[in-house]
């Protein structure tokens, strides 16, 4: 992979990670609202239903899960991007096999080729 290639895989991940930061940052705050308004409690006293709690209670769920989504492809990224610093960028993290740029223009933080990826899923249906 020459530098220019690499150049441009670092700006996709650095782009990629200022998004993901920004999207963590708005349902970290989204989450704390609900939160504290829970806290709080309803003022009103009379506007209070079941229904909502639950949907409440259902959404901050749902950020969590998003939230932990988000974390996991940020560390996908900046271990991607530290590769790249030290010159092991588009190396399969497990054979060790180059990855194909076509694999890391759809997804400039994969970790593994798509053979090793494949293997992976197989053994991960097997388990359960
Ligand atoms: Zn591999």
């Amino acid at each position: 992979m020459n530098k220019k290639e690499l150049k441009q895989f670092k700006d996709q991940l650095e782009q990629a990670r200022r998004k993901i930061i920004g999207d963590l940052d708005h349902i970290e705050r989204d989450t704390l609202n609900k939160s504290q308004r829970d806290a709080s409690g309803d003022l009103s006293g009379y506007g209070f239903h079941m229904a909502d709690v639950a949907t409440d209670n259902y959404d901050r769920e749902l950020n969590l899960d998003l939230a932990s989504t988000e974390q996991k492809l940020l560390n996908d990224i900046t271990t991607a991007l530290k590769k790249i610093d030290d010159g092991s960028y588009g190396k399969c993290e497990s054979c060790e096999e180059k990855i194909s740029v076509q694999r890391l223009n759809a997804m400039p933080y994969a970790r593994l080729c798509i053979k090793c990826k494949e293997e992976e899923e197989k053994k991960a249906k097997k388990g359960g």
